[in-house]
C-alpha cells in the first residue's frame, strides 16, 4: 500500500522535525502519549455543500466499460479510476496541492483537470459541468475548487453532456505512468470528513 507506507514515512519525518524543534523548545515537547494531527495534505475531492447533499461511491476500479456504438455494445476499456457521484454543480476540489498541467476538453473525459502533485503523482478529475475553474500552470492548494461536478464527455463538441449521472471521475497516476486505484484513499478521506 503506497499510501500507508508514505504516510508512515511522512509521520516519521514529522516526528524527526518535532524532535529537532524540541531541542530548542524543550518546554513544549509533546508527551509520550501525544499523537500529532495528520496535516490536511489531502482532501476528499467532492464538497458537501448542503447537509443533505448525497455523495455516493464504491470501488469501481477496473470495472469493464461498455458503450453502445454503431448499433451494438462494445467494451471500450476498463475503468482506471473511481467515480464519486454527487448532485450536478457540487464543487469539485483538488485532493492535493500541485500544479495544473491540463485543463480543458477531452473526448471521453469532458471538461477535465490534471494536476501534478509535489510528489510526482498525476491527479485526474473528469466530467466537470463547466470549463474548469483553473488553468494550466496554475498552482493549487489541496481543497481548492477546480470546477463543478457534472456529466460532460463522450463528445467532440466541448460542453457535450452525456446520459450518465453526474459524478467526478478521479484518477491517480504514479510517476512511473501506472494508474492506481484511488478508492482506498477516497474511502479514508470521506470517512475522515464525515467524522468531523
Ligand atoms: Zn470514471
Amino acid at each position: 500500500m503506497p499510501y500507508s507506507s508514505r504516510r508512515v514515512l511522512s509521520l516519521a519525518v514529522l516526528a524527526l522535525t518535532i524532535a529537532g524543534v524540541g531541542g530548542a523548545r524543550a518546554e513544549v515537547a509533546p508527551s509520550s502519549g501525544y499523537v500529532a494531527p495528520e496535516p490536511k495534505a489531502r482532501v476528499f475531492p467532492v464538497a458537501r455543500s448542503k447537509w443533505y447533499s448525497v455523495i455516493n461511491f464504491k470501488d469501481d476500479w477496473l470495472a469493464p466499460r461498455r458503450r453502445f456504438v454503431d448499433g451494438r455494445w462494445r467494451q471500450v476499456g476498463f475503468h482506471e479510476g473511481n467515480d464519486i457521484f454527487a448532485e450536478p454543480g457540487t464543487p469539485a476540489r483538488a485532493t492535493t496541492k500541485g500544479v495544473v498541467e491540463q485543463a480543458g476538453w477531452l473526448f471521453y473525459s469532458g471538461w477535465r483537470v490534471g494536476i501534478r502533485a509535489d510528489d510526482g503523482r498525476y491527479w485526474f478529475y473528469a466530467h466537470l459541468a463547466e470549463p474548469p475553474a483553473v488553468s494550466p500552470g496554475q498552482r493549487v492548494e489541496s481543497g481548492q475548487t477546480i470546477g463543478l461536478v457534472g456529466n460532460t464527455g463522450y463528445g467532440q463538441t466541448p460542453g457535450h453532456k452525456d446520459e450518465f449521472s453526474a459524478h467526478l471521475h478521479v484518477g491517480i497516476q504514479e510517476p512511473t505512468g501506472e494508474w492506481v486505484n484511488p478508492y482506498p484513499l477516497m474511502k479514508r478521506l470521506y470517512e475522515n470528513a464525515q467524522s468531523r
